[in-house]
């Protein structure tokens, strides 16, 4: 499986994109950047969005995306949530005021966008793979989701605070391949990480102290002011984690 950093920066500036990651192609977890990043004939491949939650830095590039693709696809982008975060996004961004409501255009039968709402903790197949949403703890339902496939198991980490869920369900499981979560604020702003349902890099160090991870695990989400500082810490605090790169495709080959 070939996972494409298109932006993974917890906020906007020159050479800082937001999250949206490419998975084979088709597949896209978030729509942060897709539509700064991605070319057009690119953006015409993508059949399905997973969507962790309703925060702009998150689903702000499906609007533009909707926009680019339509009329030039002969079947909708399937979108999908749990429930809450759907009905976030009808109710608060495609609501014909600050953007048209692609899941009616040009009708509600062959829509643009095909909202799709799954269930946490079920495992749904998509694609070739099966996608499984886990309920984080952020200002607003956040998601983590579990994508199994030939390649084994990898936990991508929708924006989260201190949280418990996930990290019961990924103990031990075997085939755990990469857990990719953010880290947004250096240690001396633990107060805005709070408040923002953010980590800092000693709250991630404890995160993964409670699922026990032994996989290889992927920071993510940093606000661009304190890139540097956040990366000093986790050198420090949590050596054996990677940060992941812009505009790099990360490889995860099928299990042997
Ligand atoms: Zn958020
Ligand atoms: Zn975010």
């Amino acid at each position: 499986m070939r996972y494409r950093v298109l932006g993974c920066s917890g906020g906007e500036a020159p050479g800082y994109h937001l999250s949206s990651f490419l998975l084979d192609d088709t597949v896209l977890i978030d729509a942060g950047s897709v539509s700064a990043v991605l070319e057009i004939p690119a953006q015409l491949k993508i059949e399905s969005v997973l969507l962790t939650h309703s925060h702009l830095d998150h689903v702000r590039g499906l609007c533009h995306l909707a926009d680019n693709v339509f009329g030039r696809r002969d079947r909708p982008i399937s979108v999908y949530s749990i429930e809450p975060v759907l009905e976030a996004l009808k109710t608060s961004l495609l609501n014909n005021v600050l953007w048209p409501d692609f899941t009616e255009i040009p009708n509600s039968h062959m829509p643009i966008l095909d909202f799709r709402a799954i269930s946490e903790g079920t495992a749904t197949p998509l694609g070739h793979f099966r996608v499984t949403p886990i309920r984080l703890s952020h200002t607003v339902v956040s998601l983590g989701y579990l994508l199994e496939g030939d390649f084994g198991t990898l936990l991508h980490l929708g924006d989260t605070g201190p949280t418990e869920a996930v990290w019961h369900m990924v103990k031990g499981m075997p085939n755990l391949r990469a857990v990719m979560i953010g880290t947004s604020f250096p240690n001396r702003l633990q107060h805005l990480a709070d408040l923002s349902g953010h980590l800092t890099p000693q709250g991630l160090k404890g995160e993964l102290a409670k699922g026990d991870v032994k996989a290889n695990v992927y920071v993510y989400h940093m606000k661009p002011p304190y890139v540097s500082e956040i990366a000093e810490e986790l050198k420090q605090l949590v050596p054996e984690c990677h940060i992941l790169e812009e505009g790099k495709e990360y490889s995860f080959p099928p299990i042997p």
